[in-house]
């Protein structure tokens, strides 16, 4: 991985919203934007793949996004004009991040296979945007067929809480070899991969997500009743929303656990299990019985209009147990003018000033979550002083603007 040399790390750290480093019209005038070919392993709309929409469907040069599995995020690419292409291996699909094993083994033909897909099509684009860990391996282990620029998109704390040895390995060793430019979500993340492939941390340089504000600007939710009768949501009692994919490490447990002492108190979980997660499901409904909350538990499932749901509700909790690399749900519950209550560790602690624009609790303490849930709802003033604060830091800090901005100039800085 060779340090970009006119990708300027520190603005792009500390100043999101500052003028970028890296002119996007300077860059036109000299050639032009590159082309780029994007490449994703899910069908699903996670983070990773919902950061990456606005960026793929607003790239001004030619561009595709290749999937490495069906679903969702496919339409909705199609669906704001990008040209998608497909490219599905079932054992690829299952190899999962913390146990890269024999699977390896029983996969290889379809790793060889789908790392030439990738070489193919990336032969007439410029640049070869990887977005996941998958999409890493295959797409740099082409790179003798394609010899294309690599930048990968880090979405991931690459620490042994979320990946196995193997899979720590490999990414260690391709990052060195293969790829030209990394940008980090967070400067967690970053410091993550500084570790693991002991590279120099100006060469990860990091660009924090962005939310469409205008989006939460058109919901109307002056008449809070209505819209939560529109999503089917109790009308009058105190919501706090968890938003996310049903995963153990989101710590939805938590908050179940939490529900259990906070009498009157209504939990809503949005989101699914994306990623073959639904024993998790099972065990959260057995949870719900056995504490008995099932009256106040509201299995939402997925919904593309998250903004919505998040309006809707009283207070956002964020429960991972496990540091989180940055945390969407975060910067959207802020912007939605919601106080949001999230577990201190990991990009959270990018975004989240305790006590200021948000309230930080222990991960994994249901104990802690409660205390937090009781008291900004004792204290209403405070609970509206963190989110009018949440709600301007979200505009100064994390707009999709900058975050559009910066990793167009820095793509635009490797082809370069
Ligand atoms: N999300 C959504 N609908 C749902 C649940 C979640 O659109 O029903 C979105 C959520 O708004 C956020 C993303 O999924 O944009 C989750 O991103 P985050 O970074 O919080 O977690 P990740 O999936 O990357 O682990």
């Amino acid at each position: 991985m060779t340090s970009p040399a006119s990708v300027n790390a520190q603005v792009l750290v500390a100043t999101p919203a500052a003028r970028p480093a890296v002119d996007l019209a300077d860059t036109s005038s000299l050639r032009g934007p590159p082309s780029v070919l994007f490449v994703d392993q899910s069908g699903q709309l996670g983070g990773a793949e919902l950061c990456l929409l606005p960026l793929a469907s607003s790239w001004t040069a030619r561009r595709e996004v290749l999937l490495l599995a069906d679903g969702p995020f496919r339409k909705r690419l199609e669906s704001l004009g990008v040209q998608v292409e497909l490219t599905c291996d079932a054992r690829v699909s299952r190899i999962s991040k913390d146990a890269v094993r024999v699977g390896w083994l029983m996969a290889l033909p379809g790793i060889i296979r789908q790392a030439r897909a990738i070489a193919h099509r990336a032969r007439s684009f410029d640049v070869l945007f990887l977005n996941t860990q998958k999409a890493l391996v295959l797409g740099a282990l082409g790179k003798p067929l394609h010899r294309k620029r690599i930048v990968w998109h880090l979405h991931d704390i690459l620490s042994a809480e979320h990946f196995g040895p193997v899979q720590r390995l490999i990414v260690k060793w391709l990052t060195r070899l293969a790829v030209d430019h990394v940008i980090a979500n967070s400067r967690a993340s970053a410091f993550s991969l500084v570790e693991l492939a002991k590279c120099a941390p100006e060469s990860v340089p990091v660009v924090h997500n962005g939310v469409d504000m205008d989006v939460f600007r058109s919901i109307d939710a002056s008449d809070l009743g209505a819209l939560r009768k529109r999503l089917g949501l109790p009308e009058t009692a105190y919501l706090a929303g968890l938003f996310g994919r049903l995963s153990p490490w989101k710590g939805q447990h938590v908050a179940l656990d939490a529900l259990a002492k906070l009498p009157d108190v209504h939990l809503v979980l949005v989101g699914a299990a994306l990623f073959g997660e639904e024993a998790y499901v099972i065990s959260l409904r057995a949870q719900a019985a056995r504490l008995g909350i099932e009256d106040r538990l509201h299995f939402a499932g997925f919904h593309d209009d998250a903004p919505a749901w998040m309006k809707a509700m009283d207070v956002i909790l964020h429960t991972s147990t496990v540091p989180e690399p940055f945390g969407r749900v975060i910067i959207e519950g802020m912007a939605a003018g919601r106080p949001v209550i999230a577990s201190a560790a990991g990009g959270v602690m990018e975004i989240v000033r305790h006590g200021k624009n948000g309230w930080l609790v222990e991960p994994d303490n249901a104990a802690a979550l409660v205390d937090a849930v009781q008291t900004l709802r004792a204290e209403p003033d405070l609970a509206q002083r963190l989110a009018s604060q949440a709600l301007i830091d979200v505009k100064r800090h994390f707009s999709l603007e900058a975050y559009l901005t910066q990793m167009t100039n820095a793509i635009a800085s490797v082809a370069r």
